[in-house]
């Protein structure tokens, strides 16, 4: 499925209290607001008005079958009149989509000529929408608030991005994850317990002989290789005379493309030290498959892979680009604090601020081949790092806001992709919030998310979350993660 698959159920509460020529309003304005927002080009997903409820029966119903419904990502509720909550328990205790209460109003004014008391019976969500928050809050049921006007623009962007994050916890709900080969030897922030994974996030994450890669390599035809070479050339500049190399990538392409499609997976993960029977470290054959939207992660880290993979599916249709990133290095020169990312050779192209050129290098570690890598600047932006962590009984997930700028310097001699930022609050703070937090160097580097969206998302995870930001302190964040630690073993 993609994005635009999903739907979103509108569900309106009432009760049998005002009559029916009152609930026939409701429900004809529930209907023209659902068509309205879907007309408004602001909603990556379509809002399906389903029903005014006014019994537990049918809010039971409904929420059943959201629940069964595949397409069915999430609902929306919201009370035009007074619904009385306790007929919503029995329907929100079993709901396993993602929940929005929208708390607006149909009418944008108070009309001063007009306004009686059939008029204030009608239009009473500042009153029904208080009853309704209150259940929300008494079954600490994880949702999204959304305050304000339907009509207006922030409002409905806010409600877009809100489908975007619980389009991207139904992908990671049923998200496949190929590895090739284990994790790099000793490394602790990429290892993870995969049974939790699958039981929090719904990832089914298992691993394929590096030596079933290499035969598929083998075996990928003439035709497959020259189609894949053509691809290149219409995307990139080739700055190589080594052919060689670049096609050998396209069969690497070809070939783990194949069997990520053959199994249904939509990331995957391999590592420089178990390259079994290959010649090169895949590098613009990653690259490509990053760019159409798989996810990926290096030295076995499957669940930066995975996060990519989600956070490209959330971001579908959105020009800035996500992309595997791995802190690399510093400048450190006061007034002029960057970080640079990049990797060996894996950063998507979706980042690039120009035309990636297609280079070959030798690979300093590995033992292979040359390999081809695709070679840009990331562009200027504001943009967020993302990083899942395995806690041990718990995953945090840590998102730091950052603005990218066009790298300060050329550095004509590194031969990879790379992204410079500055990181909030400022690089000393950050950094010190960063590793109190036990962030990794891997993370997705997206220019299309922002912090608030992957908080949803964790909450529709029910995983913890760690945003450092502008306004973060070492202090604040410290205080932060030592109430987190109590709260996540009480739950
Ligand atoms: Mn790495």
């Amino acid at each position: 499925m993609s994005l635009r698959d999903y739907t979103f159920w509108f569900v309106v509460g009432s009760q049998y209290l005002y009559g029916p020529e009152v609930l026939e309003t409701v429900a004809s304005r529930a209907q023209e607001m659902a068509d309205k927002l879907n007309a408004s080009g602001k909603l990556p997903c379509k809002v399906v008005y389903k029903v005014t409820a006014k019994t537990s029966k049918e809010i039971t119903d409904v929420i059943r079958d959201a629940n069964h419904d595949e397409s069915c990502a999430g609902i929306i509720t919201w009370c035009h009149t007074f619904s009385p909550s306790k007929m919503w328990i029995n329907g929100l205790v079993n709901l396993q989509k993602a929940w929005c209460h929208f708390a607006t109003q149909y009418n944008r004014e108070i009309p001063n000529d007009e306004i009686d008391m059939d008029f204030m019976n009608l239009n009473q969500a500042a009153h029904g929408d208080r009853e309704h928050g209150f259940i929300g809050a008494r079954l600490r049921a994880p949702r999204k608030v959304i305050a304000g006007y339907w009509q207006d623009a922030d409002v409905q962007e806010r409600l877009g991005k809100w489908m975007r994050a619980a389009a991207g916890a139904a992908f990671s709900r049923s998200l496949k994850v190929m590895r090739f080969g284990d994790n790099m030897r000793e490394v602790a922030v990429t290892e993870g317990d995969k049974v939790e994974v699958q039981a929090k996030l719904g990832w089914q994450v298992n691993t394929w002989p590096v030596g079933e890669l290499a035969d598929g390599i083998a075996a990928v035809t003439q035709a497959e290789e020259d189609a894949m070479m053509r691809e290149y050339e219409s995307l990139y500049d080739i700055a190589t005379d080594n052919l060689d190399a670049v096609r050998y990538q396209a069969r690497e392409e070809v070939a783990m493309k194949k069997m990520l499609d053959r199994e249904g997976c939509r990331a995957f993960s391999n590592t420089f030290q178990d390259l079994y029977g290959m010649k090169q470290l895949p590098g613009i054959a990653t690259q490509h498959l990053l760019a159409t939207g798989y996810g990926y992660g290096a030295e076995g880290d499957w669940k930066v892979g995975a996060m990519t993979a989600i956070i490209k599916f959330m971001t579908e249709g959105q020009k800035g680009g996500s992309a595997f990133m791995e802190d690399y290095t510093y400048h450190l020169v006061p007034g002029q604090e960057y970080s640079l990312g990049a990797h060996m050779l894996e950063v998507c192209p979706s980042v690039a601020a120009e035309r990636p050129r297609i280079e070959v290098h030798p690979l300093g570690i590995g033992g292979k081949e040359d390999p081809a890598r695709l070679v840009f600047e990331g562009h200027a932006g504001s943009a967020v790092v993302v990083s899942l962590v395995d806690m041990g009984g718990r995953l945090r997930l840590i998102c730091q806001d950052i603005e990218c700028v066009k790298p300060i310097m050329p550095m004509p001699n590194l031969p990879v992709a790379r992204v410079m930022w500055r990181a909030m609050p400022d690089l000393k703070t950050g950094l010190e919030c960063w590793i109190l937090a036990g962030g990794a160097h891997h993370t997705v580097l997206s220019y299309d998310v922002d912090a608030e969206q992957m908080k949803d998302w964790a909450r529709m995870m029910d995983i913890e979350f760690v945003h450092i930001s502008r306004d973060t302190t070492t202090e604040s964040l410290e205080h932060e993660l030592f109430l987190n630690d109590l709260a996540w073993k009480l739950k």
